[in-house]
C-alpha cells in the first residue's frame, strides 16, 4: 500500500467523524459525542499529514504545536463563559491566519501552476485576510478594547466601494500575471485593511452574527487553501464549516427578526427606546413576599436569560427547582433560540448545572402552555420577553418571536436594574399589572429564596 493511498483513506474517515461530529453537535443531549468524534477526526488527519512523507521539518512543526497548545490551553482555563463570542472571533482569526500563511507559502515556493490554483490563491487571500483582521476587530468590539459603537466617518461608503475596486482590479492583472509577488502582496494588504473597515461600522451589539459570519469565512478560506495546495480533507473539513457558518448566521437572524444584509449595513442597538403606550411604575417586590407566591405555586416556569450567565446564577436556579418540585410543583425552563450572546448559551448553562434536558422547552412548545402558568420567573432576560415584539412596529425587535413570559398568572422578573438589554429598549413587560421586579444580582435572589424555603421547611 502507497503512503498517498493511506492519507486519503485517513482524510476519508476523518472527513467522515468530522460530518457525524457536527450533527451530534446539533443537541445537548449528544453535542459531547460530537466533540469527541471531531476531535478524533481532527487527530487522525494531523497524524495521516505527518506521516505521508513530504514534512520537511519536525522540529518547527514540534515547536508550532507546543506554542499553540499551551496559548490555546491558557486562553480556554482563562476564559469565562461569557467571554465565548470573543474568544471564538479570536480562534477564527487565528483559523484565517494560518490558512494565509500556508497559500503564501506555497505560493512563495511554487509560484502557481495553473488557472484554476491562481483564482482560488487569490480568493483565499482575499477571504483570509478580512476575516484576519475582521475577526480581530470583532474581538476588540466584544471584549470592549475598542468602542462598541458603529465607528463611522464621511465617505466611508465611497472609501469601502474604492478599496473593493483596487481588490478587483489587482486581482484581474494577478490572475493574468501570476509571478507578480507585488500584487499578490498588495492584494493581501488591501484585504487585510478591508477587513477593519467592513467591521467598524457594525455595532458591537451585532458582533455575535458578524462572528458567525467571519467563521464561515474562516471555513471557505480553508476550503480556497485546500485546491491551493490540492488537500481534499481541507476541501471537505472546509466547506464544512463555511456552510454550517452561513446556516448559524441565518438561523440567528431569524430569531432576531433581521436579514444579514440588515446586520452587516445597518447600525443597531444604539439607541435607546422608551416603551410604547401609557407609563406606569414598574411594581417592585422583596425576596420574602416573593417566596409566599412562590410556596402556593402549582406550576412554574424559569425564563432564563443574558443575566444568568452574568450572574452565574444556573446552579442557585437548580437548587431552587428542586425546593419547588419536593413542594409539588411543576417547573419546565423555557428556552428562546438567541437568549444570551450565542446559540445555546442557556443550554450550555443549564447543562452544566445538571437540569435534566426534559425539563427544557423550546419557545414553540412552552408558549401555548403559559396561560396556565401560576408563575413566570425571567432570570436576566429582557428582549426576548418583551411584548412589544408582538404589537409595536415602531419597535426595532417588531416581528422578533418572543416566549410569552406576560401570559402566565404572575411573574417575577430578576435584575438589577431598569436598565435596557442587547437591543437597548424598553421593555414593556415590567409595567405590567402581572409583573414584579426583584431587583438585585440575580444568583443572590435566586441564594435568597432558596434560603426563604430552607427557614421555612425547619419550622
Ligand atoms: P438581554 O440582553 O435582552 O437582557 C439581559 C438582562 O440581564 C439585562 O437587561 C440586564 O439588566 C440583566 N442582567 C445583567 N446582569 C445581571 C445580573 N448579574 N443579575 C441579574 N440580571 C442581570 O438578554 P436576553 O437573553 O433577554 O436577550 C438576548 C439578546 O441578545 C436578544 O436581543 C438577542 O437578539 C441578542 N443576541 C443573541 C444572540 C445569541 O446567539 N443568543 C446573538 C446576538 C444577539 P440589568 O443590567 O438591569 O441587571
Amino acid at each position: 500500500m502507497n503512503t498517498v493511498f493511506v492519507t486519503n483513506f485517513v482524510y476519508i474517515i476523518s472527513s467522515v467523524l468530522f460530518a457525524f461530529g457536527l450533527k451530534f453537535l446539533g443537541s445537548p443531549v449528544t453535542a459531547r459525542r460530537g466533540n469527541i468524534l471531531s476531535s478524533i477526526g481532527m487527530l487522525l488527519a494531523v497524524l495521516a499529514t505527518l506521516f505521508n512523507g513530504h514534512i520537511i521539518s519536525f522540529q518547527w512543526i514540534a515547536i508550532g504545536v507546543i506554542i499553540g497548545a499551551a496559548l490555546g490551553a491558557l486562553v480556554a482555563f482563562k476564559a469565562a463563559m461569557t467571554q465565548m463570542p470573543e474568544m471564538i472571533a479570536l480562534l477564527h482569526g487565528c483559523g484565517a491566519l494560518a490558512s494565509v500563511f500556508v497559500d503564501w507559502t506555497a505560493y512563495q515556493v511554487h509560484g502557481t501552476v495553473d488557472l484554476t490554483n491562481t483564482i482560488t490563491l487569490y480568493l483565499s487571500i482575499v477571504i483570509g485576510g478580512l476575516t484576519v483582521t475582521g475577526s480581530g476587530i470583532a474581538w476588540g468590539k466584544l471584549s470592549e478594547k475598542i468602542p462598541g459603537k458603529p465607528i463611522l466617518f464621511t465617505g466611508q461608503k465611497w472609501f469601502n466601494v474604492g478599496l473593493i475596486t483596487a481588490i478587483l482590479v489587482l486581482g484581474v492583472l494577478f490572475i493574468l500575471n501570476p509571478a507578480r509577488h507585488d500584487l499578490f502582496l498588495a492584494i493581501l494588504g488591501l484585504s487585510l485593511v478591508f477587513g477593519v473597515f467592513i467591521v467598524i461600522p457594525i455595532g458591537g451589539a451585532d458582533m455575535p452574527v458578524v462572528i458567525s459570519v467571519l467563521n464561515s469565512y474562516s471555513g471557505i478560506v480553508a476550503c480556497t487553501t485546500g485546491f491551493v495546495i490540492h488537500n481534499t480533507l481541507l476541501i471537505v473539513v472546509g466547506s464544512l464549516v463555511g456552510a454550517n457558518g452561513m446556516i448559524l448566521s441565518i438561523i440567528m437572524c431569524k430569531a432576531m427578526n433581521r436579514s444579514i444584509g440588515n446586520v452587516i449595513f445597518g447600525a443597531f442597538g444604539s439607541v435607546v427606546k422608551k416603551a410604547a403606550g401609557e407609563k406606569k411604575e414598574a411594581k417592585a417586590i422583596s425576596v420574602e413576599d416573593a417566596f409566599l407566591v412562590l410556596e402556593n405555586a402549582k406550576s412554574l416556569v424559569f425564563i432564563p436569560g443574558y443575566g444568568m450567565a452574568v450572574a452565574q446564577a444556573q446552579h442557585a436556579v437548580r437548587e431552587l427547582s428542586e425546593l419547588m418540585e419536593k413542594n409539588g410543583c411543576d417547573v419546565k425552563f423555557a428556552i428562546h433560540p438567541v437568549a444570551g450572546r450565542m446559540p445555546g448559551h442557556m443550554n450550555v448553562l443549564l447543562a452544566e448545572a445538571n437540569i435534566s434536558y426534559d425539563k427544557l422547552l423550546e419557545m414553540d412548545a412552552i408558549n401555548p402552555l403559559m396561560e396556565t402558568v401560576d408563575v413566570a420567573i425571567v432570570i436576566g432576560a429582557n428582549d426576548v420577553v418583551n411584548p412589544a415584539s408582538r404589537h409595536d412596529k415602531s419597535s426595532p425587535i417588531y416581528g422578533m418571536p418572543i416566549i410569552n413570559a406576560d401570559k402566565a398568572k404572575t411573574v417575577f422578573v430578576l435584575k438589577r436594574s431598569m436598565a435596557t438589554g442587547f437591543a437597548g429598549i424598553e421593555n414593556e413587560l415590567f409595567y405590567y399589572d402581572n409583573c414584579r421586579m426583584i431587583f438585585g444580582d440575580a444568583k443572590q435572589t435566586i441564594q435568597a429564596l432558596v434560603a426563604e424555603f430552607k427557614s421555612s421547611q425547619q419550622h
